[in-house]
């Protein structure tokens, strides 16, 4: 079958099955071989890999997939878009497609039954609404998980792999850089995808680590301190402590924290590493003993 980055091919494929687009789920078809073929060279996906892709669409990337993994799961919520789905990916054999919400898959039974429970590689075109929590859940399921290769909106991209004290470091770098490290593939404009999206978009690669690069005695507390310190942007680390409806520490208790972490007073939380916010946590989980 002719590609369908091809947009003639996309159109046609469209037309003939009376395809309307539904917002609700966020549907921009790419329309694009060389954004295609960043994706599958950010992914790094060989013919020994199982690969789940969420969102397939009318199968324009599953089809490269296809080509390139061992197997592939293709989980797509849309019921009207199966049939087109059948279609555009008869050729291959190696695909199973899934009528699913993502979020109520079991991404762990999948992975046990199609890998033998071995890390498996996510790629994946969503709505923007639905990315970030399903990069978090998958992260902190614990699903046997190599990497996610994921087209977000530009400046999530940018928020994820941000660095202290730059405007774009909040609580979802820390979050990402916790369990992965980040990678831009690629930037991608609006105009490669029908219909053409408000925003301009980027390619991601998240590669999970097999141990987070910082230890942490309570993994919880230290989202909970990070959590606060941003709720709170322009305040001072104290503030944001102080002020969380997460947390309970007394003024008097955050200074002595503070002074035994080794941070000034009116240090702000925008400034600290993952490895300060760490030992951070570890002097609190200390001082609740
Ligand atoms: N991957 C295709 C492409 O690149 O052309 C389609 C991308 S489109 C931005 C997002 C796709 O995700 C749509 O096909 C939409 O129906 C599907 N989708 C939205 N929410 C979903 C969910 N919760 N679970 C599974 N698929 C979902």
């Amino acid at each position: 079958m002719e590609k369908l980055s091809n947009p003639q091919k996309t159109i046609e494929v469209i037309k003939k099955h009376g395809f309307d687009f539904q917002k609700k789920f966020g549907q921009n078809f790419l329309i694009d071989e060389h954004v295609l073929d960043k994706i599958i060279s950010a992914a790094e996906i060989t013919k020994e890999d199982f690969v789940l892709e969420i969102g397939p669409g009318i199968g324009t990337m599953t089809q490269r997939l296809a080509e390139a993994a061992r197997e592939v799961a293709a989980v797509e919520i849309d019921r009207n878009l199966i049939p087109i789905l059948q279609e555009t990916l008869a050729e291959h054999d190696n695909v199973t497609i899934i009528n699913k919400d993502v979020l109520k898959l079991d991404i762990a039974e999948l992975a046990r039954e199609k890998n033998g429970g071995r890390p498996i590689k996510v790629v994946a075109n969503l709505p923007y609404y639905i990315t970030t929590p399903i990069i978090m859940s998958l992260f902190e399921s614990g699903v046997p998980l190599s990497s996610i290769t994921v087209m977000v909106q530009k400046e999530v991209a940018l928020r994820m792999q941000a660095q202290p004290g730059t405007k774009d470091y909040g609580a979802l770098s820390l979050a990402v850089q916790y369990y992965a490290e980040p990678y831009l593939a690629a930037n991608v404009p609006q105009n490669c995808f029908i219909p053409r999206p408000n925003v301009g978009s980027a390619v991601i690669r998240l590669a999970r680590y097999a141990e987070p690069p910082v230890h942490v005695k309570d993994e919880k507390l230290m989202f909970r301190l990070i959590r606060a310190s941003f709720n709170q942007r322009r305040k001072t680390l104290l503030n944001g402590l102080k002020n969380s409806p997460e947390l309970s520490f007394s003024r008097e208790e955050i200074l002595e924290a503070l002074a035994r972490a080794g941070l000034p007073e009116n240090v702000r939380g925008e400034t600290l590493t993952l490895e300060q916010f760490a030992a951070l946590a570890d002097v609190f989980a200390d001082m609740q003993i």
